[in-house]
Protein backbone atom coordinates (compact mmCIF):
# COMPACT_ATOMS: atom_id res chain seq x y z
CA UNK A 1 0.00 0.00 0.00
CA UNK A 2 1.37 3.42 -0.93
CA UNK A 3 2.57 5.50 1.98
CA UNK A 4 -0.62 8.50 2.26
CA UNK A 5 1.05 11.95 1.58
CA UNK A 6 -0.14 14.67 4.42
CA UNK A 7 -2.37 16.77 3.05
CA UNK A 8 -2.07 20.99 4.20
CA UNK A 9 -5.29 22.37 4.59
CA UNK A 10 -4.94 26.76 4.11
CA UNK A 11 -8.40 27.17 5.34
CA UNK A 12 -10.28 29.18 7.56
CA UNK A 13 -11.91 31.64 4.63
CA UNK A 14 -14.05 30.67 6.18
CA UNK A 15 -14.05 27.81 8.33
CA UNK A 16 -17.37 26.55 7.58
CA UNK A 17 -15.56 25.95 4.67
CA UNK A 18 -12.66 24.16 5.97
CA UNK A 19 -14.74 21.79 8.18
CA UNK A 20 -16.48 20.66 5.19
CA UNK A 21 -13.40 19.68 3.69
CA UNK A 22 -11.83 17.70 6.97
CA UNK A 23 -14.90 15.81 6.68
CA UNK A 24 -14.80 15.24 3.20
CA UNK A 25 -11.06 14.16 3.12
CA UNK A 26 -11.94 12.18 5.74
CA UNK A 27 -14.59 10.21 4.07
CA UNK A 28 -12.52 9.87 1.47
CA UNK A 29 -10.08 7.92 2.75
CA UNK A 30 -12.80 5.78 4.47
CA UNK A 31 -14.21 5.27 1.03
CA UNK A 32 -10.72 4.01 -0.86
CA UNK A 33 -9.13 2.55 1.98
CA UNK A 34 -11.67 1.15 4.68
CA UNK A 35 -11.36 -0.13 8.24
CA UNK A 36 -10.06 2.36 10.55
CA UNK A 37 -8.18 4.52 8.03
CA UNK A 38 -8.65 8.51 8.25
CA UNK A 39 -6.21 11.10 6.21
CA UNK A 40 -3.39 12.86 7.65
CA UNK A 41 -3.64 16.48 7.17
CA UNK A 42 -2.16 18.99 9.17
CA UNK A 43 -4.78 22.43 9.13
CA UNK A 44 -3.71 26.25 8.95
CA UNK A 45 -6.51 28.20 9.97
CA UNK A 46 -6.39 31.90 9.68
CA UNK A 47 -8.42 34.60 11.05
CA UNK A 48 -10.82 35.27 8.28
CA UNK A 49 -11.88 38.74 9.92
CA UNK A 50 -7.78 39.86 8.74
CA UNK A 51 -8.45 38.18 5.02
CA UNK A 52 -12.06 39.25 4.72
CA UNK A 53 -10.72 43.41 4.98
CA UNK A 54 -7.63 42.72 2.73
CA UNK A 55 -10.18 42.07 -0.26
CA UNK A 56 -11.84 44.74 0.60
CA UNK A 57 -9.50 47.72 1.01
CA UNK A 58 -7.40 45.42 -2.63
CA UNK A 59 -4.68 44.65 -0.67
CA UNK A 60 -3.59 41.59 -1.96
CA UNK A 61 0.28 42.44 -1.41
CA UNK A 62 -0.63 42.02 1.94
CA UNK A 63 -2.93 38.72 1.43
CA UNK A 64 -0.40 37.23 -0.79
CA UNK A 65 2.39 37.29 1.71
CA UNK A 66 0.19 36.65 4.97
CA UNK A 67 -0.93 33.28 2.96
CA UNK A 68 3.19 32.53 1.62
CA UNK A 69 3.57 32.38 5.78
CA UNK A 70 0.90 29.88 6.49
CA UNK A 71 1.90 27.65 3.31
CA UNK A 72 5.42 27.81 4.32
CA UNK A 73 4.09 26.90 8.35
CA UNK A 74 2.13 23.72 6.99
CA UNK A 75 5.61 23.01 5.20
CA UNK A 76 7.52 22.70 8.15
CA UNK A 77 5.10 20.92 9.97
CA UNK A 78 5.22 18.29 7.26
CA UNK A 79 2.52 18.91 4.83
CA UNK A 80 3.56 17.17 1.49
CA UNK A 81 1.54 19.87 -0.70
CA UNK A 82 -1.33 22.48 0.66
CA UNK A 83 -4.56 22.90 -0.10
CA UNK A 84 -6.06 26.55 -0.56
CA UNK A 85 -9.32 25.98 1.05
CA UNK A 86 -11.07 28.98 -0.81
CA UNK A 87 -11.51 29.93 -4.40
CA UNK A 88 -11.11 33.33 -4.11
CA UNK A 89 -7.75 33.56 -2.23
CA UNK A 90 -6.26 31.31 -5.50
CA UNK A 91 -5.93 35.23 -6.58
CA UNK A 92 -3.08 35.14 -4.92
CA UNK A 93 -2.10 31.86 -6.01
CA UNK A 94 1.55 32.52 -7.39
CA UNK A 95 2.65 34.91 -4.54
CA UNK A 96 1.92 32.10 -1.84
CA UNK A 97 4.06 29.62 -3.37
CA UNK A 98 6.64 31.79 -3.40
CA UNK A 99 9.41 29.77 -2.31
CA UNK A 100 7.62 26.68 -1.22
CA UNK A 101 9.12 23.19 -0.87
CA UNK A 102 5.77 21.39 -1.79
CA UNK A 103 3.33 22.04 -4.68
CA UNK A 104 -0.13 23.36 -4.67
CA UNK A 105 -3.18 21.51 -5.83
CA UNK A 106 -4.81 24.56 -7.79
CA UNK A 107 -8.26 24.71 -7.39
CA UNK A 108 -8.82 25.70 -10.76
CA UNK A 109 -6.91 23.45 -12.29
CA UNK A 110 -9.22 20.30 -10.46
CA UNK A 111 -12.15 21.59 -11.25
CA UNK A 112 -11.05 22.78 -14.83
CA UNK A 113 -10.34 18.79 -14.94
CA UNK A 114 -13.53 17.38 -13.88
CA UNK A 115 -15.69 19.72 -16.35
CA UNK A 116 -13.85 18.54 -19.22
CA UNK A 117 -14.02 15.01 -17.92
CA UNK A 118 -18.14 15.39 -18.07
CA UNK A 119 -17.35 16.31 -21.82
CA UNK A 120 -18.97 20.09 -21.28
CA UNK A 121 -17.26 23.02 -22.70
CA UNK A 122 -19.68 26.32 -21.80
CA UNK A 123 -19.80 26.58 -18.13
CA UNK A 124 -21.58 28.91 -15.96
CA UNK A 125 -19.24 30.59 -12.57
CA UNK A 126 -20.74 31.17 -9.45
CA UNK A 127 -18.75 32.63 -7.04
CA UNK A 128 -17.79 35.91 -4.88
CA UNK A 129 -17.67 38.98 -6.92
CA UNK A 130 -13.72 38.56 -7.07
CA UNK A 131 -13.84 35.23 -8.47
CA UNK A 132 -16.39 36.11 -11.01
CA UNK A 133 -15.93 39.48 -11.88
CA UNK A 134 -12.00 39.35 -12.18
CA UNK A 135 -9.52 37.07 -14.32
CA UNK A 136 -7.39 35.24 -12.67
CA UNK A 137 -10.19 32.05 -11.85
CA UNK A 138 -11.53 32.69 -15.43
CA UNK A 139 -9.05 32.73 -17.46
CA UNK A 140 -7.20 29.77 -15.49
CA UNK A 141 -10.39 28.30 -16.96
CA UNK A 142 -10.52 29.47 -20.00
CA UNK A 143 -6.89 28.45 -20.61
CA UNK A 144 -7.88 24.57 -20.22
CA UNK A 145 -9.83 25.46 -23.17
CA UNK A 146 -13.63 26.12 -21.58
CA UNK A 147 -16.24 28.76 -22.36
CA UNK A 148 -17.02 30.45 -18.78
CA UNK A 149 -20.29 32.24 -18.30
CA UNK A 150 -20.43 34.40 -15.03
CA UNK A 151 -24.43 36.29 -13.90
CA UNK A 152 -25.22 39.52 -15.02
CA UNK A 153 -23.53 42.23 -12.41
CA UNK A 154 -27.78 42.44 -10.64
CA UNK A 155 -26.96 38.37 -9.75
CA UNK A 156 -23.00 38.82 -9.25
CA UNK A 157 -24.02 41.18 -6.02
CA UNK A 158 -26.59 38.48 -5.14
CA UNK A 159 -24.60 35.81 -5.14
CA UNK A 160 -22.01 37.70 -3.58
CA UNK A 161 -23.59 39.30 -0.90
CA UNK A 162 -25.37 35.88 0.03
CA UNK A 163 -21.75 34.53 0.57
CA UNK A 164 -20.54 37.41 2.42
CA UNK A 165 -23.56 37.88 4.76
CA UNK A 166 -24.68 34.77 5.46
CA UNK A 167 -23.13 31.17 4.37
CA UNK A 168 -19.50 32.54 5.64
CA UNK A 169 -21.45 32.84 8.81
CA UNK A 170 -23.17 29.71 8.79
CA UNK A 171 -26.83 31.03 7.85
CA UNK A 172 -28.06 28.97 5.18
CA UNK A 173 -31.73 29.92 4.29
CA UNK A 174 -34.73 28.77 1.98
CA UNK A 175 -35.02 32.55 0.34
CA UNK A 176 -31.48 32.65 -0.52
CA UNK A 177 -31.70 29.18 -1.75
CA UNK A 178 -34.37 30.42 -4.23
CA UNK A 179 -32.51 33.20 -5.26
CA UNK A 180 -29.03 30.79 -6.36
CA UNK A 181 -31.85 28.99 -8.21
CA UNK A 182 -33.07 31.71 -10.08
CA UNK A 183 -29.78 32.36 -11.06
CA UNK A 184 -28.38 29.11 -11.75
CA UNK A 185 -31.65 29.18 -14.16
CA UNK A 186 -30.66 32.06 -16.42
CA UNK A 187 -27.21 31.11 -16.83
CA UNK A 188 -28.49 28.04 -18.06
CA UNK A 189 -30.91 30.06 -19.95
CA UNK A 190 -28.12 31.48 -21.56
CA UNK A 191 -26.43 28.30 -22.81
CA UNK A 192 -24.30 26.78 -19.70
CA UNK A 193 -23.96 23.10 -20.04
CA UNK A 194 -23.20 23.02 -16.20
CA UNK A 195 -22.57 24.93 -13.55
CA UNK A 196 -19.64 25.35 -10.93
CA UNK A 197 -20.05 26.25 -7.07
CA UNK A 198 -16.98 28.00 -7.16
CA UNK A 199 -17.19 29.32 -3.73
CA UNK A 200 -15.94 26.83 -0.84
CA UNK A 201 -19.39 27.62 1.29
CA UNK A 202 -21.73 27.37 -1.76
CA UNK A 203 -22.61 23.74 -1.21
CA UNK A 204 -24.03 24.58 2.09
CA UNK A 205 -26.71 26.03 0.36
CA UNK A 206 -27.42 24.41 -3.08
CA UNK A 207 -26.86 20.84 -4.41
CA UNK A 208 -26.86 19.09 -7.70
CA UNK A 209 -30.92 18.85 -7.34
CA UNK A 210 -31.16 22.85 -7.63
CA UNK A 211 -29.61 22.94 -11.59
CA UNK A 212 -30.70 21.21 -14.60
CA UNK A 213 -27.30 20.53 -15.32
CA UNK A 214 -24.38 19.22 -14.10
CA UNK A 215 -23.07 21.04 -10.90
CA UNK A 216 -19.45 21.19 -10.22
CA UNK A 217 -18.71 21.50 -6.13
CA UNK A 218 -15.47 23.02 -5.61
CA UNK A 219 -15.05 22.15 -1.94
CA UNK A 220 -15.85 17.97 -3.18
CA UNK A 221 -13.52 18.11 -5.92
CA UNK A 222 -10.92 19.53 -4.15
CA UNK A 223 -11.26 17.83 -1.65
CA UNK A 224 -11.45 14.34 -3.74
CA UNK A 225 -8.45 15.71 -5.73
CA UNK A 226 -6.51 15.99 -2.54
CA UNK A 227 -6.79 12.39 -0.90
CA UNK A 228 -6.60 10.87 -4.27
CA UNK A 229 -3.00 12.66 -5.06
CA UNK A 230 -2.57 11.67 -1.47
CA UNK A 231 -2.89 8.40 -1.97
CA UNK A 232 -1.19 7.92 -4.85
CA UNK A 233 -4.28 7.29 -7.19
CA UNK A 234 -3.73 10.19 -8.88
CA UNK A 235 -1.16 12.98 -9.99
CA UNK A 236 -1.50 16.63 -9.69
CA UNK A 237 -3.91 18.30 -12.20
CA UNK A 238 -1.89 19.31 -15.02
CA UNK A 239 -1.44 23.29 -14.63
CA UNK A 240 -1.39 25.87 -17.67
N1 LIG B 1 -14.61 30.52 0.48
C1 LIG B 1 -14.89 31.46 -0.51
C2 LIG B 1 -14.33 31.08 -1.85
O1 LIG B 1 -14.24 29.91 -2.13
C3 LIG B 1 -14.98 32.88 -0.20
C4 LIG B 1 -14.32 33.38 1.05
C5 LIG B 1 -13.00 33.94 0.70
O2 LIG B 1 -12.98 35.06 0.28
O3 LIG B 1 -11.99 33.26 0.76
O4 LIG B 1 -14.06 31.90 -2.69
Amino acid sequence: MVAMKVIGLLGGMSWESSAEYYRLVNERVRELRGGYHSARTVLYSVDFAEIEAMQADARWDEAGRELNRAARALEAAGADFVVLCTNTMHKVADRLTDGLGVPLLHLADTTAVAIKAAGIKRVGLLGTGFTMAQPFYRERLAAHGLDVLVPDEDDRETVHRVIYDELVHGVVTEESRERYREVIARLVEAGAEGVIYGCTEIELLVGPEDSTVPTFPTTRLHAEAAVDYALGKASLPPAV
